[in-house]
């Protein structure tokens, strides 16, 4: 076993980096810095704190406890997850990691662009998933609207479909990770950093109109805000999502075999007692499902 990517370095993730880290698997537990816990000042109903405590504080002390036990924290965004021969490729924007299993933890997301009418046209030319709808704009015009590596990223994969492909910032400076930057620039991906105002079309999208009135035509729009969140990276792998949580079974496993999911990426109640322990169950039955397939090898060597 390569071992286990937990993405998400939040309550649920690193609940399940406890256990899978005590089973001694290897545990990379990647943690971009953000997620919700880390925004919440103050709360009184954590088990365990019964004086209170804050997001921040508990982030350390499970950062501390899993890795006490050996997991090890990956201070990266992940922007692309995909399935190997053997197991998962994780992508980051530094690096790759070829892993045996995944959880998913990587806490509530599906940001909506500030642009009128985005929700009339999802389906009809807005999409939040490149992997899933972007062989229907092949050789069509096409933007990602978003900035960053996430954004940037899915860019430069609209170009395995279609060759024109502008990215929109919605009016600001486009930053992204150097390298990034210089794979848009060698591309040719034209960056434009307008406002947008609204969407236009018919009968599906036609075009985005800016602040200034410019109408920039397009046939589909591919919304990248922010950082891959947990929906995005579950699709990347065929995992259905409902609205903006992912959909798991009762035991927090997913329709990808060995890739799990727990805690607010998996709507429900959101709270941290629930992530919690839908990261420890996640851990278990991944544990179990390894131990499955050690048990089919096992059978199979001859006696
Ligand atoms: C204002 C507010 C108050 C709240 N008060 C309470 C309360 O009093 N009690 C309570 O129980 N709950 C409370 N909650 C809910 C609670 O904060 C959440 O249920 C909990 O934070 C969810 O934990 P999580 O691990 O699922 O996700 P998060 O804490 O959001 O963690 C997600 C992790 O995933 C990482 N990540 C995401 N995408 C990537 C990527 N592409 N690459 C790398 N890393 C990535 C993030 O950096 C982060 O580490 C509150 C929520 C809010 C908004």
């Amino acid at each position: 076993m390569s071992g286990v990517a937990i993405i998400g370095g939040g309550p649920a993730g690193l609940s399940a980096a406890i256990y899978t880290a005590r089973a001694d698997k290897r545990t990379l537990v990647f943690d971009d810095g953000g997620g919700t816990t880390r925004d919440v000042s103050r709360m009184e109903n954590v088990y365990g704190f019964p004086d209170g405590v804050t997001g921040p504080e508990l982030v350390e002390v499970g950062q501390e406890h899993a890795e006490k036990y050996g997991a090890e924290r990956i201070s990266e965004e992940v922007v692309h997850i995909e399935r190997t021969d053997d197991g998962f490729r994780v992508e980051t924007t530094v690096d790759e990691y070829a892993v045996d299993g995944v959880i998913l933890a990587t806490g509530a997301d599906y940001e909506r662009p500030a642009i009128a009418d985005v929700e009339a046209y999802e389906g009809q030319g807005v999409s939040y998933c490149v992997e899933c709808d972007a062989y229907f704009y092949r050789d069509r015009p096409v933007a990602v609207v978003g900035n960053g590596n996430y954004a940037a990223t899915e860019a430069l994969m609209l170009l395995d479909y279609t060759d024109d492909v502008r990215l929109l910032t919605n009016g600001d400076e486009f930053d992204a990770d150097p390298e990034l930057q210089a794979k848009v620039d060698a591309a040719e991906i034209p960056v434009r950093t307008d406002r947008l105002d609204q969407l236009v079309g018919d009968d599906g999208l036609e075009g985005i109109v800016t602040t200034d009135g410019e109408t920039i035509a397009v046939d589909g729009l591919f919304v990248a805000l922010g950082t891959a969140g947990g929906t995005d990276l579950a699709e990347m792998l065929g995992i259905p999502v409902d609205g903006d949580e992912i959909v798991t079974e009762p035991d927090q496993s997913t329709t990808v075999d060995r890739v799990y999911a727990a805690g607010d990426a998996t709507g429900g109640h959101q709270q941290i007692a629930t992530s919690v322990g839908e990261g420890a169950r996640a851990a278990i039955n991944l544990l179990e499902a390894f131990r499955g397939a050690d048990y089919v090898d096992y059978k199979k060597v001859p006696a």
